[in-house]
C-alpha cells in the first residue's frame, strides 16, 4: 500500500510546490519515514544512495520548524561535506518559501563574514558542515540555544571518529528538547553512538531496493601495477563514457587530472584542497558533459551527486570497505546501469581478496578485455547489487542470504543486455546516454 504525500501528513500548499518541482509520489523511504517525522518522533532511516533521504527529513524541517531570532535558528541539519550542504539547501530552499522560513547554509571555503552578516538577521534553519559551524560558534555568530529540531545526514560519516567529537560539541549545544532525525546509508556500530547519546526512542526505518528496480552494477578487479594504471584507466573511460576515477591523495587526483587530459580526456578534479568554486564549477560542467571523466578523492565523493555514471574506477584502492561501497555507490544509482572497475596491483592482492569477501563481490582478478566494456560481455552482473559494511554482516540479519547472488569470477560470457526485466537504459550501452543532474 502506498500513500500519497498529502495522505502522509505534507500540507496541500507543500504538495503544489513538490508537484510543481516534478515531485508527485513519494519514494519509499519518504514513505517509511514521513509520518514519524510529522509526528514529532526522533528517527533513524535508513537507504541506499540516491533513494530520496533529503527530501524525507527536508519536508519534516520546512514544516516544523518555528521562527527563529537573529543568530537563533531553530534547526540544524549537520552534513560532511560543502557539496552536501549546498545540495540540501537547495532541496530545502523551495520548501521553506512555502512555509515562509529561511536557510542559512554554512561551509568551509567561503566568507566568514558574510555567513556573520547572514547569521546577524533572522535565521530558522541553519544547514552546516561541523568544522565551519563550530568556527562561528566559537566567534559567537550564533547560538545553538534555541535548535529543537536537529537533521544528522549521512549518519555514518558523521559518527567517523574524525567528525565524532566535534559532532558532539555541536549537538550538545542544541536543547535537550529535541527532535533529531538521522538518516545513513549504513547504520552501524559507529552510527549507533549518536543514535544512543542524542536520540530518545527512535523509529528505525530501513529501506533496501528491490533488486528489480535495482540498476545492475558489475563490479570487476583488473591486475594492473601503478605505471600502468595511467594507460588503462584512459582506455576504460574511453570505453565507458561519463566516469569518476578515484585516488587517495589529492595530489594524486591533480597528476592523475592532467595526465587523463593530455591523453585527449577532458578532466577536472575534485578534492579539498580545491576551492569551493573550483569544486563546484568542476561538478556542474561534469553533470553536464562538458566533462568526461572527475578525478576526486574519497572526501569528495559523498557530495556527488549525478545520476547516470557510466563507471567507477578505483585507480587506488579505498582505504576501507566502506569507502569501497560510497565510492561505487556513484554507478547505478536510480536504476541505471553501472560498471565498477578496480585497478590491483600485486601489493594489493591480499586486501582486495578481504575486501570482496566482506562485500560479497565477486571473487579473483578478472581478464582485462577493454573491447567488452561498452556494451559486450562481462562478468555477470550480481543479482543483488547491495554491498554490505563487515559490520552488517556479522550481525547477520540478511548478509547471508545475498551470497547467492555473487557471480563467481569466472562466468563470463552472459550478454550484457540479454537478460529480461527492467533495464532503465532501454537496452543501450551504459555510456551511451548521460542524464547528469546536479541540484
Ligand atoms: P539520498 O540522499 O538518499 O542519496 P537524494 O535525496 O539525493 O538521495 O535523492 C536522489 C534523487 O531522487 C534526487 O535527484 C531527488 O531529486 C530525487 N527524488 C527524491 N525524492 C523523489 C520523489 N519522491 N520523486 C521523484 N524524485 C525524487
Ligand atoms: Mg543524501
Amino acid at each position: 500500500m502506498t500513500s500519497t504525500f498529502s495522505e502522509l501528513g505534507v500540507p496541500a500548499a507543500l504538495v503544489d510546490r513538490l508537484t510543481a518541482l516534478g515531485i508527485t509520489a513519494p519514494f519509499p523511504i519518504q514513505q517509511l519515514t514521513l509520518r514519524d517525522a510529522l509526528g514529532g518522533r526522533d528517527l533513524c532511516g535508513k537507504a541506499p544512495t540516491g533513494s530520496g533521504k533529503t527530501l524525507a527529513f527536508s519536508l519534516p524541517v520546512a514544516i516544523g520548524v518555528g521562527r527563529g531570532a537573529p543568530k537563533r535558528p531553530r534547526a540544524l541539519l549537520l552534513v560532511p561535506t560543502r557539496e552536501l550542504a549546498s545540495q540540501v539547501s537547495e532541496v530545502l530552499s523551495p520548501l521553506l518559501a512555502v512555509t515562509d522560513r529561511n536557510v542559512v547554509t554554512l561551509y568551509g571555503g567561503t566568507s566568514v563574514g558574510r555567513d556573520r552578516q547572514r547569521l546577524a538577521k533572522r535565521v530558522d534553519v541553519v544547514v552546516a558542515t561541523p568544522g565551519r559551524l563550530e568556527d562561528l560558534l566559537q566567534q559567537r555568530a550564533l547560538t545553538l540555544g534555541d535548535v529543537d529540531m536537529v537533521v544528522i545526514d549521512e549518519a555514518d560519516r558523521m559518527a567517523d571518529m574524525g567528525f565524532l567529537p566535534v559532532v558532539r560539541r555541536i549537538l550538545d549545544q542544541t536543547r535537550n528538547q529535541r527532535q533529531t532525525l538521522l538518516f545513513s546509508a549504513t547504520l552501524d556500530g559507529d552510527v549507533d553512538v549518536l543514535v544512543r547519546r542524542y536520540q530518545k526512542n527512535p523509529a528505525r526505518h530501513e529501506f533496501d531496493t528491490p533488486a528489480e528496480a535495482r540498476g545492475d552494477v558489475r563490479h570487476v578487479f583488473w591486475a594492473a601495477e601503478r605505471p600502468e594504471r595511467r594507460k588503462l584507466t584512459a582506455k576504460i573511460v574511453r570505453e565507458t563514457g561519463p566516469a569518476i576515477v578515484f585516488t587517495r591523495t589529492k595530489h594524486g587526483a591533480d597528476r592523475l587530472a592532467k595526465q587523463l587530459a593530455q591523453d585527449g580526456i577532458t578532466t577536472a578534479a575534485i578534492h579539498g584542497n580545491r576551492s569551493q568554486n573550483q569544486r563546484e564549477s568542476a561538478l556542474a560542467r561534469f553533470a553536464d558533459g562538458r566533462v568526461h571523466v572527475l578525478v576526486a578523492t574519497d572526501v569528495a565523493a559523498r557530495g556527488i551527486h549525478v545520476d547516470d555514471v557510466a563507471a567507477v574506477v578505483h585507480y587506488d584502492q579505498p582505504a576501507t570497505d566502506k569507502d569501497y561501497v560510497h565510492r561505487s555507490g556513484r554507478t547505478g544509482r536510480a536504476g541505471a546501469e553501472g560498471l565498477v572497475v578496480s585497478l590491483v596491483g600485486a601489493e594489493e592482492r591480499k586486501d582486495v581478496q578481504k575486501l570482496q569477501r566482506d562485500l560479497a563481490l565477486p571473487e579473483g582478478l578478472h581478464d582485462i578485455e577493454l573491447s567488452l566494456l561498452n556494451g559486450g560481455v562481462l562478468p555477470a552482473p550480481r543479482q543483488d547489487t547491495r554491498m554490505h559494511t563487515p559490520r552488517e554482516r556479522r550481525g547477520g540479519s540478511t548478509g547471508a542470504s545475498r551470497n547467492g547472488g555473487a557471480a563467481p569470477a569466472t562466468s563470463r560470457g552472459r550478454a550484457r543486455h540479454g537478460r529480461s526485466g527492467g533495464d532503465a537504459n532501454g537496452g543501450q550501452p551504459a555510456g551511451g546516454r548521460k542524464r547528469a543532474r546536479r541540484r
